[in-house]
């Protein structure tokens, strides 16, 4: 087993020197940057320590959250306007509305590529071809950067966007021959669902997201036959935050850059190597908009004992779920990770979502799920949902065309005894 290239990387980047020694200089910059440039970082640091003496030390600093961001995201940014070379836009379903703006600078964005290139050294050697199913025609985004990391370490990147044909997505899949494919769950999974025997497979695969169920690796990897890799990494990570090695036990953080540690959600205390807890991390090297103990909402822990593949750096549990992704019907409670881990492994399932209405104990749930065809295990799903729930009852099921080769079941969940009458 290959030893991660991120251990390599990550002691030249720090020249030698002691990882944590050369975290808590770094810090000790972005604390000094944040507080003399940022606004909302002035305000949220008064009365807190000029200078830390050791990692330890940032658990009296105070968590930022989306929130924070969101309210005004100008407020974080630590460099003159000229020097801002990407503005990324998240809308998400905040309780203001208001979506979130994370700023790079070009130096910020040579750390993203440089990571891009190192982290897929893992599934890749040079000359291999990599489809990229990520958004990048615009400069600077996901797609463009992981594209030039590509280049840099001698592989054969194929941009392509996101999926929005399977069909035409697995055209090209055959007909540049990829070896190794870059993408998210679900795209990805939409493609070995229609995937021909015949055609070549691909030897790899990295998925890229935050949360990454378990059932669609399993799919990906027997359709295939190839290798499934993790990648962490968000927006406000500068798109890449660790990768798995080829051990598949957890991701490899970039440590030269970023510091991670996983907290008691309700406190913002550090809990543990070993105990799960949320995931907060804090960025080392960025200068365009630093962020301190940003919360991802995540829900991992430290993996305990040293990595088969022989680093010492840490290993982070891939991702389980979010602290926030919670279906409530009556007085049953399940994860969202539950649903996935329950419905993806159904034949010809392509993806779902889950809608709760009503509330106060009369809640409803409907699922829709997208799948592959007419033919396709209808039953199998309203099984999968029934068995989730000990004390509901689906009471209607019914389908739809949706768009071009699949279809749309929906499956209404309702208290009702077995005999259908009302509980
Ligand atoms: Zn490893």
């Amino acid at each position: 087993m290959n030893i991660t290239p991120l251990d390599p990387w990550i002691k030249e980047k720090t020249n030698g020197v002691d990882l944590r020694a050369w975290q808590l200089s770094k810090l000790n910059e972005t604390l000094a940057l944040a507080r003399s440039k940022s606004a909302f970082y002035k305000k949220h640091f008064e009365g807190l320590p000029e200078t830390l003496t050791s990692l330890d030390d940032l658990r009296q600093f105070p968590i930022t959250t989306a929130e924070d961001i969101r309210q005004n995201p100008l407020r974080f940014v630590c460099v003159p306007q000229g020097e801002i070379q990407r503005i990324v836009t998240l809308q998400t379903s905040g309780t203001t509305g208001e979506p979130k703006r994370i700023f790079f600078t070009a130096e910020d964005q040579e750390l993203t590529i440089d990571f891009f290139g190192v982290g897929m050294s893992v599934l890749t050697e040079p000359d291999k071809r990599v489809l990229i199913f990520l958004p990048g025609e615009t400069p600077g985004s996901v797609g463009d950067l992981l594209r030039m990391g590509l280049e840099r370490k001698g592989r054969k990147p194929i941009p392509y966007g996101m999926v929005k044909d399977p069909f035409h997505a697995l055209d090209v899949m055959e007909s540049q021959q990829a070896d190794c494919l870059v993408g998210s769950p679900t795209q990805i999974l939409s493609l070995a669902r229609r995937w021909k025997q015949k055609n070549k497979a691909p030897r790899t695969v990295l998925l890229s997201t935050d949360y990454v169920p378990a059932a669609i690796v399993n799919v990906l990897e027997s359709t295939w036959g190839c290798k499934v890799f993790n990648h962490y990494g968000t927006t406000e990570m500068g798109l890449g935050g660790g990768v798995e090695c080829e051990a598949h036990r957890g991701y490899h953080l970039r440590e030269a850059d970023m510091l991670f540690e996983i907290v008691n959600p309700e406190t913002g205390e550090p809990v543990p190597d070993g105990e799960y807890g949320e995931v907060v991390f804090t960025t080392l090297t960025r200068r365009g908009m630093p962020l301190v103990r940003y919360r991802m909402g995540d829900r991992s822990r430290f993996l305990l004992g040293d990595c088969p593949c022989g680093t010492k750096l840490r290993t982070m549990e891939k991702i389980r779920g979010r602290f926030s992704g919670f279906v409530r019907v009556g007085n049953e409670t399940l994860k969202l990770p539950d649903f996935d881990e329950a419905l993806f492994p159904i034949q010809g399932l392509l993806n779902f979502s889950v809608t709760v209405s009503g509330s106060g104990g009369d809640e409803s749930l409907l699922v829709e799920a997208k799948m592959l065809t007419d033919e396709d295990s209808t039953r199998e799903v309203e099984q999968a949902i029934e068995s989730l729930f000990q004390k509901r009852k689906i009471i209607k099921c019914y389908h739809s065309p949706n768009e071009v080769g699949s279809l749309l079941k929906r499956v209404i969940l309702d208290k009702r005894g077995n005999d259908g009458k009302s509980l």
